[in-house]
């Protein structure tokens, strides 16, 4: 039993960290991990960046804080500039928080204010998919679809419709147009059964993370949804707090399918794991019609701080002046072929999927059947540990009722090179290797 006063999660104790450099990070030991995952894919830009340290130190030298409501700052104007930028101005108007989480509840309260400033205040219902992640405040929580950590919380978050989102690996339709349908389909039915005209919302992750393992949407999923918010008159919400600013080869991940939300939440990589920043990002016209009726109700006190825009910002620029979305997707394509030569040597990989960098790899017992191993075998958490003693870091979750097995994500930094790349994929092949199926 450790001795200090930090609780987070049960699991084995930890090595203490010392430094990192690069996509490497080193522990008190001296034992070497590449960063797989970027931390928690947070920290794109990797480790020990020295032009990320001086912007943090220029703009600490000046001010560390001002409160949003006291001052303009040329950093939170800048970097809301680059992300209105980034989304070619289909999203024009940008509100800052430091969280993915907060980035999520501000999604929510926009939106419904919105509904309510439009006199439509009977829309009081949002849609989220099963299985999803949207964060662990209790309005983010109440969108996420993922039973674990729902179920003690049930009763007291404000909840969502749940629907099931497209599963192009475990489907049972004739094909992938069938399968779309079916599942448009019912989400419809759904919407029908709560009311039309009381929904606010339909949130979805373009690129699913943690919960589903990088699990993928498309352009024809994605048109559909379009068109229910159009014709039920709700809004569409892409949480791409993990998928957004590059990491998967486009500044957001719905750049690639063409299909514009109205509100996009972003964070994670904003900061490049340097310092948190978030940010919702949406439409003008949602804003004005908010503004125009009292204002937005909503604000966190560090939200768009001097020091948390100036390290956003520097972030951003380090991505363009390296050129680093060529990076993402070289980078990636190398790692799918890699992934995917090891899913052809071990048939318990059941399925490898994902976009730029941030990969997802699926193991089950039965690659036919595709049936997850038993819960209680805990093999995401074996699968962990031996990577980490291969000195490889990788982001697991736990098999999810039948709906996903076991799974982890791959996501290391955009600066990763061919290389440590290669190196990544011999350490985790190292892994699989001890992975005694
Ligand atoms: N939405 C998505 C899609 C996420 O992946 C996460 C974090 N895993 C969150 C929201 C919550 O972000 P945070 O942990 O920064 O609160």
């Amino acid at each position: 039993m450790t001795t200090s006063p930090l609780f987070y999660q049960a699991g084995p104790a930890m090595p203490e960290v010392s430094h990192g450099q690069g996509v490497f990070l080193w522990d008190t030991q001296g034992k070497e991990y590449l960063d797989g995952c970027s931390g928690a894919i947070s920290c794109n830009l990797g480790h020990g960046r020295e032009d990320i340290r001086d912007a943090m130190l220029a703009q600490l030298d000046r001010v560390a804080f001002t409160y949003r409501t006291q001052f303009e700052n040329a950093p939170a104007v800048a970097l809301a500039e680059a992300l209105v930028e980034m989304t070619e101005g289909e999203l024009e108007k940008v509100f800052f928080v430091s969280s993915g989480s907060e980035a999520v509840e501000s999604a929510i309260k926009l939106a419904r204010q919105y509904v309510v400033a439009r006199g439509e205040s009977r829309r009081r219902h949002f849609v989220s998919l099963r299985p999803s992640y949207h964060g662990s405040t209790l309005g983010a929580l109440g969108l996420t679809g993922y039973q674990p950590l729902e179920a003690p919380f049930a009763s007291i978050t404000p909840g969502s419709i749940k629907v099931l989102g497209p599963d192009f690996y475990r489907q049972r339709d004739d094909d992938r147009d069938a399968h779309i349908r079916r599942v448009l389909d019912e989400t419809r039915a759904a919407i029908e059964a709560a009311g039309g005209d009381t929904i606010i919302a339909i949130v979805v992750e373009p690129v699913g993370g943690a919960s589903t393992g990088a699990r993928l949407v498309d352009k024809a999923y994605l048109e559909g949804l379009r068109a229910l918010c159009d014709e039920f008159g709700c809004l569409l919400i892409f949480d791409e707090v993990l998928s957004g600013v590059g990491r998967t080869g486009t500044w957001f991940a719905y750049q690639q399918w063409g299909v514009a939300p109205d509100l996009l939440t972003t964070a994670k990589g904003l900061g490049a794991g340097y310092y948190p920043v978030g940010a919702l990002l949406c439409r003008s016209e949602i804003v004005e019609t908010v503004m125009a009726n009292g204002g937005f109700q909503h604000g966190h006190t560090y939200a768009g701080n001097p020091l948390a825009c100036a390290t956003g910002l520097a972030a951003v620029e380090a991505i363009r002046r390296e050129g680093l979305l060529d990076n993402v997707r070289a980078r990636g394509a190398q790692l799918q072929q890699g992934l995917e030569s090891l899913q052809s040597r071990y048939s318990w990989i059941g399925d490898v999927r994902g976009l730029g960098l941030l990969w997802g790899v699926e193991l089950v017992m039965d690659p036919v059947e595709r049936t997850p191993f038993p819960a209680a075998s805990n093999l995401f958490a074996e699968m962990t540990a031996l990577a980490k003693e291969e000195g490889l870091l990788i982001y697991p979750r736990r098999p999810l009722n039948g709906l996903a097995g076991d799974h982890f994500l791959v996501g290391p930094p955009f600066t990763i090179s061919e290389s440590e790349a290669e190196l990544l994929l011999e350490r985790l092949s190292r892994a699989l290797d001890r992975l005694d199926r």
